[in-house]
């Protein structure tokens, strides 16, 4: 007879983390609760395009997981990947560093998110850069970086219009707010780089829709778009990438916009884990009941990007954000409680609160409790939001002193490279080899 109480919950995201806070109020010290995740960290993917933008520290944006649970609670964190899952024994196998692991449970939770698509266009793998992960800020921003420092010794002015050309594709949150973040970081980071002339700087959004940020109101839209045009964003509304290129995006009707520099905020696909698993999806998200259990299926339940879950508010499916993802955490911590002492599971029911959204250094749109605001006091309640999620106080106090740092000095231009000693040594000695192979084919030119 196994022991009844212990809870798998895979993937430490917005909903694997606060269901694992969240049980660790409800339920007694007895019942094992184990977070696995291949991470070490959480990451605050709405605020990934501002570190793309450099208006904040790639570090400022992921919070370790460690540091999120309840220290003298019974949960363990354990960092792996979980590669295959026994349902019939209630089994998995966890790839850590220290080799493979089984792990039993009796209640497995699955929060393991989306992933970035990157098959949605053809050319999109090899051209596109995905905004998902810090690592895929923090790649942005290098490369952002990287066009500025060649455009600085590049004569050939096709060349430099180029490299200088910014495409981002998707005109919903993350694509406005990486334009809005990418062209408030060229202007001000452009004094370090006096051979690069303001108009060889470009950033253009191109949008399938009519109109910007669907999920806000027209108004808002407008604003926004208003903003962005502004400050010198191009933003052309029904416009379809095609297809994509080292030359840039091919459109629907044939024009080809030229730019190196493609990122792409469209498109998710559903976590390979859930693939193998075989469970019925919608839309790449497992189907789940109203309380978040996976039907048929004792013991199991998904949560956040990961399931499609209905809500009992107005019937609809639960988008795939963080507001609802931790919303998702309370109910089903509630939910594994009652499960386990036997009583009535209830069904998700929430109301958004708003929507915001960073458009720029010091600049957003916000619609809270039916209230819009635009400019200074909508990034303000944003940065706000934000900063009352972050979860230990010593790390709240850090980032606010540095947001309030950085809204005095220009973004930081480190282009951060991990070079190792023994790498560079092997730089090294692949250069003398050149240099020596190219002094010998001279000489025998020479003679
Ligand atoms: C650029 C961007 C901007 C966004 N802006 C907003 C916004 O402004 N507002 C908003 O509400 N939402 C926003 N979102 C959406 C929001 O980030 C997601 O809805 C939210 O992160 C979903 O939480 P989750 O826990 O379901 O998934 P995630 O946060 O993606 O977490 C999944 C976790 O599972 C782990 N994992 C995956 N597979 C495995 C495995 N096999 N084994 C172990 N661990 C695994 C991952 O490492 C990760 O820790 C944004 C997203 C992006 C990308």
């Amino acid at each position: 007879m196994p022991d009844p109480s212990r809870i798998l919950v895979i993937g430490a995201g917005f909903a694997g983390t606060h269901l694992v806070r969240a049980l660790a109020r409800l339920l007694p010290k007895e019942i094992s609760v184990t977070l696995v995740s291949d991470e070490s960290y959480t990451t605050f993917n709405p605020m990934l395009p501002e570190a793309v933008g450099a208006s904040v520290f790639p570090e400022q944006v992921i919070v370790p997981v460690r540091e999120m649970l309840p220290r003298d609670g019974p949960q363990q964190f354990i960092m792996g990947a979980v590669t295959a899952l026994d349902r019939t024994k209630r089994e998995l196998i966890c790839r850590t560093l220290a080799g493979d692991i089984v792990l039993g449970y009796d209640h497995l939770v699955l929060a393991i998110g989306s992933r970035a698509r990157l098959d949605l266009l053809p050319g999109m793998a090899g051209q596109a850069l995905p905004l998902k992960t810090v690592g895929d800020a923090m790649h942005i921003r290098n490369t952002v970086l990287r066009r500025l420092a060649r455009i600085e010794l590049e004569s050939n002015a096709a060349l430099r219009r180029s490299l200088g050309h910014f495409i981002v594709i998707g005109g919903g949150f993350s694509g406005v707010e990486v334009a809005g973040e990418l062209i408030d970081c060229l202007h001000s980071i452009r004094r370090y780089y006096p051979r690069v002339a303001a108009d060889e700087l470009k950033v253009t959004v191109l949008h399938g829709l009519g109109r910007l940020l669907p999920e806000l109101s027209p108004r808002l839209a407008a604003s926004a778009l208003a903003s962005l045009e502004k400050r010198g964003v191009r933003v052309r509304l029904e416009t379809r990438a095609e297809s994509m290129s080292a030359e840039g995006v091919r459109l629907a009707g044939g024009e080809i916009v030229i730019g190196q520099t493609v990122i792409c905020t469209v498109g998710t696909s559903s976590n390979p884990l859930l693939e193998r698993l075989g469970l019925p999806l919608h839309q790449g998200r497992v189907i789940v009941g109203g309380d978040m259990a996976v039907p048929n299926h004792p013991g199991l339940w998904a949560i956040g990007d990961c399931a499609c879950v209905p809500n009992a508010f107005d019937g609809s499916h639960a988008p795939p954000t963080a507001q609802f993802a931790v919303r998702e955490a309370r109910v089903l911590a509630a939910n594994l409680r009652d499960a386990l002492a036997g009583k009535p599971t209830r069904p998700f029911r929430y109301r958004s609160r708003g929507m915001m959204a960073s458009i720029g250094h010091r600049k957003g749109v916000a619609e809270v409790a039916g209230i819009a605001l635009t400019g200074w006091p909508a990034w303000l309640v944003w940065r706000a939001y934000y900063l009352s999620q972050i979860p230990t106080r010593s790390r709240r106090w850090r980032i606010a002193f540095e947001w309030v740092l950085g809204m005095f000095y220009p973004p930081d231009i480190t282009h951060l490279r991990f070079t190792r000693s023994h790498e560079m040594l092997a730089d090294e000695r692949r250069r003398q080899r050149e240099h020596a192979l190219e002094t010998e084919s001279a000489v025998a030119t020479a003679r």
